[in-house]
């Protein structure tokens, strides 16, 4: 189904660039906790210590610079669409239809976004613009929205805290004083991830880089970057431990027998509730464990920490709830 769709020049295939999703595990009835905490535990870690590979997405997980990103990309789509609406696909169908594709594509680059909304405009009989333009009309509205965030914190206006899902810099010094090495990886342009990194004063703790989106989507795919952070610290897959609030990363992640922490942050009230509609997707993608936030990385590194954690059990070491 994506064999026809318009594509620059430079663009590989995405089947061939990424996996797409496919929902393969139940959502459970009656979740577990971590006891005291607000830690979701589906599977438990096969590996524990903490020096290792640890991946972290970059938005939604670890910055809110981009909260609203999707109150932006849907409404522009559901824009392109309405004027090829099918008999019956009213604008809310229009809206719920746009909104699984993306959230399906989340943790993706951008532009399969776009290239899918070409395949949707196409299959109404429309005349569809090339992804480039989509993409390029979406940054342009988001970047109205997120350019005073920019600005209030290269000036000093705006904490660093105030654009930072609660615990994440915690996290991050926590794990690489553990000696963890540690990558980011964003579907969002390299060159953005890396200044918005910086703007919060979380980039020197990626001690293993930091990747984005580029042309070259293989190269810069999640699976990518995770294959070659196996690869370069020599260890196997079960030692790799992944956050992320997109299908891609935690699906990527359980590929290669990782360890899923999936971020489900309620990024616009930051109220350290899971964000129940993320919870139900990064499960079904396949993760291991459901936070709202960081708020409790302590408990949690504990118990990833502890050697054979699974035979043990969840509770076995946690220190209790928030404080
Ligand atoms: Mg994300």
């Amino acid at each position: 189904m994506l064999a026809n769709m318009t594509m620059e020049p430079m663009l590989q295939s995405p089947a061939q660039a990424e996996g797409d999703f496919k929902a393969l595990n139940p959502v459970p009835a009656s979740p577990r906790y971590l006891p005291g905490t607000s830690i979701e535990v589906l599977r438990e870690p096969k590996v524990g210590g903490l020096k290792r590979p640890v991946l972290f997405d970059f938005d939604g997980t670890l910055s809110l610079i981009r909260e609203g990103w999707m109150g932006v990309m849907v409404p522009m789509m559901v824009e392109a669409l309405t004027p090829l609406a099918r008999q019956g696909e009213d604008p809310s169908a229009l809206e719920g239809l746009v909104r699984e594709f993306v959230a399906e594509l989340t943790g993706k680059q951008t532009i399969y976004q776009m290239e899918r909304l070409v395949v949707e405009v196409e299959a109404r009989g429309g005349e569809a613009r090339p992804a480039s333009e989509y993409k390029a009309l979406y940054l342009e509205r988001l970047s109205a929205r997120i350019s005073d965030r920019l600005e209030g914190l290269a000036s000093g206006a705006f904490p660093p805290a105030q654009f930072l899902v609660p615990g994440a810099n915690e996290i991050l010094r926590m794990l690489r004083d553990r000696g963890a090495e540690i990558r980011i990886a964003s579907g969002t342009d390299e060159e953005d991830v890396i200044a918005e990194a910086r703007l919060l004063g979380i980039a020197h703790f990626a001690t293993g880089g930091i990747f984005g989106a580029r042309a070259d989507l293989v190269s810069a795919s999640k699976e990518a970057v995770i294959a070659r952070m196996l690869r370069e610290s020599g260890l196997g897959g079960e030692s790799l431990l992944c956050f992320g609030d997109g299908f891609v990363e935690i699906a990527a992640c359980k590929a290669v027998g990782g360890l899923a922490v999936a971020v489900a942050s309620d990024e616009a009230g930051r109220s350290g509730r899971v964000d129940p509609w993320k919870r139900e997707r990064l499960i079904a993608a396949g993760a291991d464990l459901v936070i709202p936030d960081f708020r409790e990385a302590e408990a949690l590194l504990h118990w990833l920490a502890k050697e054979a954690g699974a035979r043990e059990g969840p509770g076995a070491g946690a220190r209790g709830g928030r404080g």
